[in-house]
């Protein structure tokens, strides 16, 4: 069977090179902090899509009311996910005692992130104990992981395995320091469960035929969206994910 001329990247869901199955991204990240966490993602998100723009107001709107809309989109979109998907999750990344947020923004203060809330309301996330991360001066930038930007602060009894969420996957940087925060502590991280994996068909000539190929339309237009709703998002057959910034 001929190669695929547009892998995917079997660590993160973007797109790889030909002849690959990992992504330059993932490479480049896990010769710096070592192994790049396994993504599942609820869905793929392109610049200024409707699901995009969820995953930044839903903690960003200077709107209160807006942040509660998007809180309760993205805990929906969610729960359809992990009640449809459950199964091929697993599969994918074995079992976990334990879920863990990734804090978004540096600080030394462990703060209750809104995607925590999102979280306790997906009963089949919010029923496993909860390993608490927080933010230490560690700066992760883009494509630069750190090991000193999370430190594991709560760690449940017993807890051997964690599954990290995330609200959005770009490079993995974030979630790739958050992973080592967890390791160093002695914990196996199963993976990480991003609501939405960004990419940008607009990065290369290869991420827009990537695109074309796994998503069947023309890229995501940019455009601004101040109210809207990510229920109608990309649900598409396979999954892409982001970093909450970096
Ligand atoms: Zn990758």
């Amino acid at each position: 069977m001929p190669a695929d001329p547009l892998p995917t990247c079997v660590v993160c869901l973007g797109p790889a090179a030909a002849g690959w199955t990992t992504c330059w991204c993932c490479r480049r990240l896990a010769a710096q902090l070592g192994p790049v966490p396994t993504v599942v993602a609820v869905a793929v998100c392109g610049p200024g899509d409707r699901l995009h723009t969820a995953v930044r107001r839903y903690k960003d709107s200077p709107a209160a009311q807006e942040r509660r809309e998007q809180r309760r989109a993205l805990r929906r979109l969610l729960q359809q996910f992990v009640v449809t998907q459950w199964r091929p999750m697993v599969g994918r990344l074995g079992r976990w005692d334990a879920v863990a947020c990734v804090p978004s923004g540096r600080g030394t203060v462990p703060t209750r992130h809104p995607l925590q809330a999102v979280v306790d309301g997906v009963p089949a996330l919010a029923r496993y104990p909860r390993l608490e991360l927080a933010g230490q001066p560690g700066r992760v930038d883009h494509l630069r992981p750190a090991a000193d930007a999370f430190s594991v602060v709560r760690l449940p009894p017993g807890c051997r395995r964690v599954l990290l969420v995330d609200d959005v996957w770009t490079t993995g940087a974030t979630a790739t320091s958050a992973a080592w925060a967890v390791r160093a502590a002695g914990v196996e991280v199963a993976g990480v469960l991003v609501v939405a994996r960004y990419v940008d068909p607009a990065s290369s000539p290869r991420a827009r035929r990537w695109w074309a190929a796994h998503h069947g339309g023309p890229a995501p237009a940019r455009r601004r969206q101040s109210r809207s709703q990510p229920s109608a998002a990309s649900t598409s057959s396979d999954q892409r994910g982001s970093d909450s910034g970096s």
